[in-house]
């Protein structure tokens, strides 16, 4: 796919496609070839003042937030089903906009993310009926009182470029399920993954101002987070941005859910089986070209396996083919811009300086003299307090680093400012589970399970990592207030 129509009928405001008040574009590249893909209106502040104010209408005067659970969910599935029916297009737009392998497209990018918003529709959504204080109540009761659940107003949803249709929906979808109405924004580079949502919404029957979807970078992402009609602030992003958002979102005390950045550490201990553990050290830096908040980038070994290890990784490393991920036979593709690649050449050459060796990589590939690619990249002879040890990369670069005993490991997984994720690795899943109880990170992986993929398994950071949780009914209950209604006694 080269070229698409997609993002030329504009901003999806109050139910409506609009160029948007200003004559700027985003131009969209393809990060493998270097194509532009579409070229797509850029929101001004006027356009993100007019969504907010029609997500402000749309939840005042209805009728979305006062509809039952069930209608609403009627209306949810719809849109399940018309995400379903687009399957094909979003993963070949996934390729194109995002630069992932078709595999990843299929599964983690695409097919996933539908799954969830499935399960949450049709699972967690029933379970979570609040009708607002009308008869009947449906609460939790305390006493002389009863608890309802409300949902929490005009919700402001920023979103990063590297997985776009799953951080989309794992925001868009519990928005809507709690009966906020909303408005998403999505990167400057991938605009269109956030668009198609518009006429997903649109062929589902989703109410005007529902959902509102608008384009832009930086203009666009303050204007939202201080607007104060906006009532919640759900954010995906680095750290870097995080930190401002949470001062912008203040101005009007809104509550700011944080999904930030990660450095997680992948945990093998003495009596780990390496035949199981390659293909997790791999996937950690090499899956979507490192380009995941969850992946584990720091490999935290036991001394005795350490060498065996390496030679193992560097020996799989030569075998990766990188290229362009419209090929099915690419295992590994581009980052999604120059400036990414030279951040992360830069952070290599900072490893190097800070006395670390380069197992492998540290280049571009040699053969390809398009697109915005970088070698997968091991480092090892890692010191823990090294930047390359602390600093996110966002690109296939890990560090290797040896450890003594399981307090040691524990000790220096959990010296990092990060803590979004894990794993651990142990002949004895009892002994695995004991050391992963130590991390303070939001979730560990033993033994390689299921990690994410999980709909009902909650998503989120300790320390700077994060405030909030993504998924199932920990992610529905974000966009939820609780209110107390009391009666007198006797
Ligand atoms: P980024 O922080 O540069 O941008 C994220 C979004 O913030 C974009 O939509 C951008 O336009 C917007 N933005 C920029 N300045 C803003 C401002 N002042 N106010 C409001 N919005 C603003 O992130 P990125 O480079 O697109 O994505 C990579 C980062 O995202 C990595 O750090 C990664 O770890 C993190 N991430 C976290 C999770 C998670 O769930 N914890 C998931 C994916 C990615």
């Amino acid at each position: 796919m080269t070229s698409t129509t997609l993002g030329t009928r504009g901003l999806f405001i109050d139910g409506a496609w609009t160029p948007g008040a200003g004559d700027e574009t985003l131009t969209v590249v393809n990060p493998a070839t270097e194509e532009t893909i579409a070229e797509v209106p850029q929101a001004t502040s006027a356009d993100v003042n007019a969504a907010v104010s029609a997500a402000r209408r749309a939840f005042d005067e209805g009728p979305w937030p006062a509809m039952t659970p069930a209608e609403r969910g009627r209306i949810l599935g719809a849109m399940v089903e018309e995400l379903d029916r687009r399957r094909a297009e979003l993963v070949d737009l996934n390729i194109a906009e995002a630069g992932s392998t078709r595999m990843l497209a299929e599964f983690l990018q695409v097919g996933t993310p539908i799954d969830h918003f499935r399960d949450l529709v049709h699972r967690v959504l029933p379970q979570f009926a609040f009708e607002g204080a009308v008869a009947p109540i449906y609460g939790q009761g305390i006493g002389q009182g009863v608890v309802v659940r409300e949902p929490y107003g005009v919700a402001a949803l920023i979103t990063p470029f590297n997985f776009p249709v799953l951080l989309n929906l794992a925001k868009v979808g519990p928005a809507l399920s709690a009966g906020c109405t909303a408005v998403l924004k999505s990167s400057p580079y991938t605009p269109l993954e956030a668009l198609i949502l518009g006429e997903v919404a649109e062929a589902a029957g989703l109410p005007p101002g529902t959902l509102n979807i608008v384009t832009g970078d930086v203009e666009a992402g303050e204007t939202l987070t201080r607007h104060p009609e906006v009532d919640l602030v759900s954010f995906t992003g680095s750290d870097a941005v995080g930190r401002k958002v949470y001062t912008q979102g203040a101005e009007s005390i809104k509550k700011v859910v944080l999904e930030l950045g990660g450095k997680s550490a992948n945990i093998i201990l003495d009596d780990a089986d390496l035949d199981k553990v390659t293909e997790s050290v791999l996937a950690g830096f090499i899956t979507h070209a490192g380009q995941g908040c969850a992946l584990q980038t720091r490999v935290l070994v036991h001394e005795s396996l350490h060498d065996e290890l390496v030679a193992r990784i560097v020996g799989v490393l030569g075998f990766i083919s990188v290229g362009d991920p419209a090929d099915p036979a690419t295992m590994m593709g581009p980052l999604i811009r120059e400036v990414q690649r030279q951040r992360v050449e830069a952070l290599i050459s900072t490893g190097v300086a800070e006395g670390a060796e380069v197992a492998f990589g540290g280049g571009r590939p040699a053969h390809l003299n398009k697109g915005f690619f970088v070698e997968p990249t091991l480092f090892v002879g890692v010191e823990n307090s090294m930047q390359i040890a602390q600093d996110e990369f966002f690109g296939p670069v890990a560090v290797v680093i040896p450890f003594r005993d399981d307090d040691d490991a524990v000790r220096i997984a959990n010296d990092s400012r990060y803590g979004l994720a894990g794993g651990v690795w142990s002949a004895d899943p009892l002994r695995a589970a004991a050391v992963a109880r130590r991390l303070r990170t939001g979730m560990v992986v033993i033994n390689g399970g299921g990690g994410g993929l999980n709909p009902a398994s909650p998503f989120g950071g300790y320390k700077q990592s994060g405030i909030g949780r993504e998924f199932g009914e920990y992610g529905l209950s974000e966009y939820l207030q609780h209110k107390a209604l009391q009666w007198p006694v006797g």
